[in-house]
């Protein structure tokens, strides 16, 4: 029995691997990515995790050589913070993501990560390394306990019940007639914006990993949704010591991060944290008001 478990639990290593991949192609393909994903350099190692810091060095890079997004971009997200990037929209925040993920690579400069350079790195190390709940969540055809398992291949059921939990969306599933074997997806049972990224943050809570990216939905989520939103994920994915980053787009999710890095014209236009921002009385600042009043008329609408 011995002798034959071995090559069964090799297989099976192998099987999950190739899902694992599979995963990656499907993300991809999600994000709508015209080029083929990056190929490991032969000497390649897998990635040394310290604290998990990133940093950005001259960053150049467009989706087409005529229109840059990104010119000699620098910035550095220390281990284990809590960091906000901001800027107008289609500025690149999210392409910060899929440069660091390598959907992409840049035409020059470099990206590290516990200061080894991503492209030194294997890929499959790397990605693994980093959780993310981005905008809007793929969904698999497929019943929701195998769409959340997909963070990480071997979990139990059980384990997928608890992270469901934590993510406060559990109690959801359950009352679905089908409960966790509803099928959701194309085709399958239409699920709200927010039921699918608390189903993603199960998903990244599975998956554990030391940097954790997340991409707040442009579509605008209710606020009571929103705050509730923020606080399953302040209580569940950053109650231990994680890098992680937030691209906002309605600042009052930012106040708290350790450091926002303002975007804008392809460069960090400033950073600090939400108070010196303010003080500085530029771009954030402009904002911060300008969102402000929006906020208000939007209450004001709502009463
Ligand atoms: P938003 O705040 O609206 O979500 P963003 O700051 O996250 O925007 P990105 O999604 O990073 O911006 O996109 C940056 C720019 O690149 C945008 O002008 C966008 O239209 C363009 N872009 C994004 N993805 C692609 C792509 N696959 N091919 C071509 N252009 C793209």
């Amino acid at each position: 029995i011995f002798q034959l478990s071995l090559p069964l639990n090799f297989l099976g290593s192998i099987y999950r691997e190739l899902r694992q991949n599979l995963l990656d192609m499907e993300v991809l393909f999600n994000l709508q990515t015209d080029n083929a994903p990056a190929k490991d350099k032969e000497d390649a190692k897998p990635l040394a995790l310290k604290g998990g810091s990133i940093r950005f060095e001259n960053v150049n890079f467009g989706y087409h050589p005529d229109r840059p997004i990104f010119r000699n971009l620098s910035f550095t997200v220390p281990a284990g913070k809590k960091v906000a990037i901001v800027g107008p929209s289609g500025c690149g925040k999210s392409t910060v993501f899929r440069l660091l993920y390598r959907f992409y690579d840049p035409s020059s400069g470099r990206i590290f990560v516990d200061e080894q350079h991503i492209h030194d790195v294997q890929l499959q190390s790397l990605r693994k390394s980093i959780g993310v709940v981005p905008q809007d969540t793929p969904l698999f055809h497929s019943d929701i306990m195998h769409n959340v398992r997909y963070g990480r291949l071997d979990a139990t059921d059980d384990e997928v019940k608890a992270a469901a939990k934590k993510a406060s969306v559990h109690d959801t599933v359950v009352g679905l007639p089908e409960g966790y074997k509803t099928t959701v997806g194309e085709r399958g049972l239409m699920i709200s914006g927010g039921e699918k990224q608390r189903l993603a943050i199960a998903r990244v809570l599975l998956k554990d990993p030391p940097i954790l990216f997340f991409d707040e939905a442009t579509s605008a989520l209710d606020a009571h949704t929103e705050t509730e939103l923020m606080r399953s994920i302040n209580s569940t994915l950053l109650d231990k010591a994680r890098t992680s980053i937030f691209i906002a787009h309605r600042l009052r999710t930012v106040v708290e991060a350790d450091l926002i890095i303002v975007l804008k014209d392809g460069q960090v236009a400033e950073q600090g944290t939400h108070e010196e921002l303010l003080r500085l009385g530029g771009l954030y600042h402009h904002m911060w008001v300008q969102q402000a009043s929006d906020n208000l008329s939007e209450s004001l609408i709502e009463s």
